[in-house]
């Protein structure tokens, strides 16, 4: 029997989500069934859209709820608590419908350092989850008690980015 890990990707270098992304694509290939869920709103790459639709249905991505826009200053925290919320029950009911094999939860990390996610819920989540799923969960500064219960943790180390030389966002690379 498979044993379904706790798989997460954090740090402040780039990668984290394409690294989820890669190992999706190698669980496609072995027959796995899998869903991309995205926490933040406005931040999603349309590479990664059109790319999943064709590997569609075995990959699906779906964003959640209203999201949580960090630059969307009309939101007041309430608000943004309140989608985070509906989004997180979102989530729980995707994991919890036994259809899938790896769920990716997309920038939870960030959700809950923010404040608008409390950290059980994710804890509480690690327990319930089919034994068979893999779970990955991306996003800067993870909370050290989601360490503590991960199977694999790979931080992200940025030695050199582009964006500090005023080099924009490249199709392709960034979005
Ligand atoms: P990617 O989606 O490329 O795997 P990521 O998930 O590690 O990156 P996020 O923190 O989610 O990175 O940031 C989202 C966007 O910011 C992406 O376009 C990414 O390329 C870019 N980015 C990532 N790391 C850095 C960095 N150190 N400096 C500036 N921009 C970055
Ligand atoms: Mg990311």
């Amino acid at each position: 029997m498979n044993k379904g890990l706790i798989i997460v990707f954090t740090g402040n270098g780039k990668g984290k989500t394409t690294a989820a992304i890669g190992q999706a694509m190698r669980a496609v290939g072995q027959g796995l069934k899998i869903l991309m869920l995205q926490f933040i709103k406005g931040t999603w790459n349309y590479g990664e859209l059109e790319s999943i639709k064709r590997l569609g249905p075995d990959f699906k991505i779906k964003p959640l709820g209203k999201g949580f826009v960090r630059s969307n200053s009309k939101l007041s925290e309430n608000e943004a608590k309140e989608n985070v919320t509906q989004s997180w029950n979102q989530a729980r009911n995707e994991i919890l419908s036994d259809e899938y094999d790896m769920v990716i939860l997309d920038e939870v990390n960030y959700v809950i350092s923010y404040g608008l996610l409390p950290v059980e819920e994710v804890l509480t989540l690690f327990e319930e989850k089919p034994d068979r799923l893999h779970l990955i969960l991306t996003g800067r500064d993870v909370h050290k008690s989601i360490v503590e219960k991960a199977d694999l943790v790979t931080e992200m180390k940025e030695v050199k980015h582009q964006y500090s030389k005023g080099i924009k966002a490249q199709k392709g690379i960034e979005f």
